[in-house]
């Protein structure tokens, strides 16, 4: 039973007891388990600070754990992803994370790199045998094989991030080309109202769906067009600022305006958006058209011919959007990752084709090339925290919720 400062009874329940080192933390933890009424646990809490106790700050649990060593960092900013994954697929990746699978990958090439700088180190001793070491430890077959597992992790890291952080896809079009009966068909509701009057979208609006494990963030716009009404053209001008937050934007035009080139408004439109954004042309209404659902590609940009009516080429549109976004799919190998770890692994990336530079030259500055190894390393090791700055920590942590 736990008792209030007078005796009186706050609620009955469990005292779990984790000496240490066994707990998450590695320190002595006691579990306090009540029957979940806020309010009752929230009596509870506030006697437990009366006797001496403290709130934790967010994700304080976690760091402590990072600074025992039970979790290195990429790890304890794993738990995090677990707690706020959108779909399944993104869980599965975050607990791959957690138990290390992301980790130890990180780790072997740690080794592998250090490894082979200690190779060069102890023959800068010897400068006459320079081009010998070379040939007798295949230091370029060896590089060679570092730099295509870095470049494989670095394309895992980035769907990694696409599975934590989702992709924002913002649909824009002229007025009744079909762009909320679209957004209607990816979300698989009725989030946007349907009429065949130009004009009724006036705001954006903004649903999660999940394509192929991944969460998407599908944004319906208003229709773009010169209009005098002042409501509608704040819609266009909230259309284009939710361009600049586009991953991917979806241009749709209605297949049956397009002979061999796109009418004047359309490549207008797509003449205005940012050179950066990846984006693909939707055909719609394809059954009115009488066209059939296919993709093509012109001028560098997929062309996608559909029906939102009717369904039919949805699933192109799907795979097109994720290609676009540079995820060939997760599979059981993907592990969830952040910008921070991308950065890392390009860091890394730069330093070693450095040292390749360096390794291939007529006369190889061994110097210089075990200092980019050792820069090659230092980037990596950041990801897991080997090497890791407070303030960085304090980012890190201060994203948890409370308690975790
Ligand atoms: P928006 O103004 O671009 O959002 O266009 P809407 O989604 O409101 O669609 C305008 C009109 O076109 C509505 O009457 C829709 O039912 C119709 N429409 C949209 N997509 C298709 C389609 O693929 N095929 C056919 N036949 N009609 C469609």
């Amino acid at each position: 039973m736990f008792r209030g400062a007078k005796g009186e009874p706050l609620d009955q329940g469990l005292a779990l007891l984790f000496p240490a080192p066994a707990s998450y933390t590695g320190e002595s933890i006691l579990e306090l388990q009540g029957h979940g009424s806020p309010a009752a646990l929230r009596s509870i809490l506030s006697r437990c600070v009366e006797l001496g106790a403290r709130v934790a700050e967010p994700g304080e649990f976690t760091k402590r754990a990072f600074l025992n060593g039970k979790l290195d960092l990429a790890q304890a900013e794993s738990v995090a992803d677990l707690i706020e994954a959108a779909t399944s697929t993104a869980a599965r990746a975050a607990a791959r994370s957690l138990s290390g699978d992301f980790s130890r990958d990180v780790q072997a090439l740690v080794e592998a790199v250090t490894t082979l700088r200690m190779f060069t180190e102890a023959t800068l001793d010897f400068p006459d045998e320079d081009i010998e070491f070379l040939r007798a430890t295949d230091a370029v077959g060896k590089l060679v094989s570092i730099e295509a597992r870095l470049a494989s992790m670095l394309a895992r890291a980035k769907t990694g991030v696409r599975l934590s952080e989702g992709l924002v896809v913002v649909l824009v079009g002229r007025p009744n080309v079909g762009k909320s009966s679209l957004m209607n068909r990816l979300v698989n509701e009725d989030a946007a109202i349907v009429t065949p009057v130009a004009g009724t979208t006036r705001d954006t609006i903004e649903r999660q769906v999940e394509i192929g494990g991944f969460p998407l963030a599908v944004v319906d716009t208003a229709g773009l067009r010169d209009t005098d009404d002042a409501v509608e053209r704040i819609g266009i001008e909230r259309t284009w600022s939710a361009v600049d937050r586009a991953d991917v934007v979806i241009v749709i035009v209605d297949a049956r305006d397009v002979t061999d080139a796109l009418p004047r408004e359309d490549s207008a439109i797509l003449a205005r958006l940012p050179e950066s954004v990846p984006r693909l042309v939707v055909h719609n209404k394809a059954d009115l058209a009488g066209a059939r659902s296919r993709v093509e590609q012109h001028d560098a940009v997929m062309h996608v011919w559909l029906s939102a009516l009717t369904g039919e080429g949805l699933a192109l549109l799907e795979r097109e959007v994720l290609a676009l976004a540079g995820i060939d799919g997760a599979g059981e190998d993907t592990f969830i990752a952040r910008e921070r770890h991308v950065e890392a692994l390009r860091d890394a990336q730069h330093h070693l084709a450095q040292a390749g530079a360096h390794l291939r030259a007529a006369a190889p500055p061994l110097e210089l090339f075990a200092e980019e190894l050792r820069e090659t390393q230092a980037a990596l090791s950041r990801i897991t925290g080997a090497f890791t700055a407070d303030d960085l920590l304090g980012v890190i942590f201060s994203r948890f919720c409370i308690g975790k």
